[in-house]
């Protein structure tokens, strides 16, 4: 099977939003193993979607569409393509009462607009059901063809995609498609790649590496009959995966750093306290990302001047002197003030040149101490991203706390 994209929208072409469901899609295709030849854009202009659909159709076996779902006058992908396809739309009453159930429970009447959004393919076609928003999906089959329209919104694409048009393609195909993810933390992705090299040219199951935010992800995908089979296939490429790069995974499955560090301070029973200077609370904010992180964090200090380093921590005024504020001591120390002070079991600090200038003596932005303290040891890490940016700099610098925790707590796990 092979697939186009087509993103619609005015506000695409403009620049004014990013294609980010061009980028998802894509990556996903890659990873059901259905080959992606083309990708257009086209505006909110009936002539020339009709052109770019009958195009796509022509080349294509399926054709992916994005956004044109809404309820306004320029949102006419259904409408269209539906026309291209030569299915009649018709009102589906049951649809159009979950959308008159959607607003009146914000106490809202329907907007007459939105029952635009009910119509769907009378005979060649199925509903994928959107559980955030009002517009469903639709996939039409006519032909030997195949069109999935999709609403444009991310937090609605994203789930549906998910939810409804991958079990859909899987049936297409033959079988249930699973996919795990293999995260990993301090290895670069062409050094993680070049050590599962062999396992990123199979077809089923197959394995595609990226980076993402300073960390390397695997994403390992089978197909088969039945969930169970594909799961083993999984499992069989992770435990090859292990032998190679074991010591560099922090998660299976798991969706970041953060909710690795809260699971299993949970697990253990612990609390955390922080002391951040660089990071600017950027630690605590992705630990109360974490639903239920308020039974294992106590409190996060933004300990940016020296003064509070001194008079909140109890950093002493010879180690700023001779080391300054940006090295191993300073780090431990901090570390080891916020735990006694707040009496959690851990404490974690961070004391860095975020840039983009490099420091005022002379070392550059992306130099970061990372301490981490608990009662048997205090331990830091040095970083030095080599990079001018801010962003990148903290946001690193922050994930590398969570992974001296996660380090540090696996271990403990692993022993007993
Ligand atoms: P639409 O379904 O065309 O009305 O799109 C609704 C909203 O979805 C737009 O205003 C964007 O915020 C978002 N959106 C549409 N297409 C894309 C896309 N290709 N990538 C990311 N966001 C999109
Ligand atoms: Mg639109």
């Amino acid at each position: 099977m092979n697939c186009e994209i087509i993103c619609v929208g005015t506000e695409l072409l403009l620049g004014d939003i990013l294609n980010t469901n061009a980028q998802y899609l894509s990556r996903e295709l890659a990873a059901l193993g259905i080959g992606l030849h083309h990708q257009q854009v086209v505006g909110d202009n009936p002539d020339r979607m009709r052109e770019s659909i009958s195009k796509a159709l022509a080349e294509s076996d399926l054709v992916i569409l994005s956004g044109g779902l809404g309820p306004t006058a320029d949102d006419l992908t259904k409408e269209i393509c539906c026309e291209v396809m030569d299915e009649e739309l018709v009102l589906d009453e049951e649809i159009l009462q979950g959308i008159k159930n959607y607003f009146s429970s914000k106490g809202l009447a329907m907007p007459e607009n939105n029952s635009k959004q009910a119509f769907v393919p009378k005979k060649n076609g199925i509903v994928l059901k959107n559980a955030n928003g009002t517009a469903p999906g639709c996939a039409v089959e006519k032909n030997g063809k195949i069109a999935i329209m999709l609403p444009g919104p991310p937090r609605e694409l994203i789930p549906m995609f998910e939810n409804e048009v991958k079990p859909y393609l899987a049936k297409k195909t033959g079988g249930v498609i699973l996919s795990k993810q293999v995260r990993t933390f301090g290895i670069g992705e062409s050094d993680m790649a070049s050590r599962v090299k062999d396992l990123l040219n199979g077809e089923n199951p197959t394995v595609a590496p990226y980076a993402k935010d300073g960390e390397a992800l695997l994403r390992v995908t089978a197909r088969a009959e039945n969930e169970e089979k594909a799961a083993r296939m999984c499992d069989e490429a992770i435990e090859k995966i292990k032998q190679r790069i074991g010591k560099y995974i922090y998660g299976i499955d798991c969706q970041s750093l953060e909710e690795k560090a809260v699971e299993l301070l949970k697990k253990a029973d612990k609390t955390l306290a922080l002391a951040e200077s660089c990071t600017g609370g950027y630690i605590a904010k992705r630990i109360t990302d974490i639903p239920g992180a308020s039974s294992v964090f106590e409190y996060g200090i933004v300990s940016y001047s020296n003064e509070v380093k001194q008079k909140l921590l109890g950093v002493n005024a010879e180690t700023l002197d001779k080391y300054t504020e940006v090295s191993e001591q300073a780090a431990a120390e901090m570390a080891q003030g916020v735990r006694k002070l707040s009496g959690a079991d851990f404490g974690l600090s961070v004391t860095g040149f975020a840039g983009p200038d490099a420091a005022s003596d002379g070392r550059p932005a992306g130099l970061a101490y990372i301490g981490f303290s608990c009662a048997e040891k205090t331990q830091v890490r040095e970083l030095r991203t080599g990079k001018n940016a801010r962003e990148y700099n903290r946001y690193v610098a922050a994930s590398n706390a969570l992974h001296m925790l996660i380090e540090y707590l696996s271990e403990r796990n692993d022993k007993e």
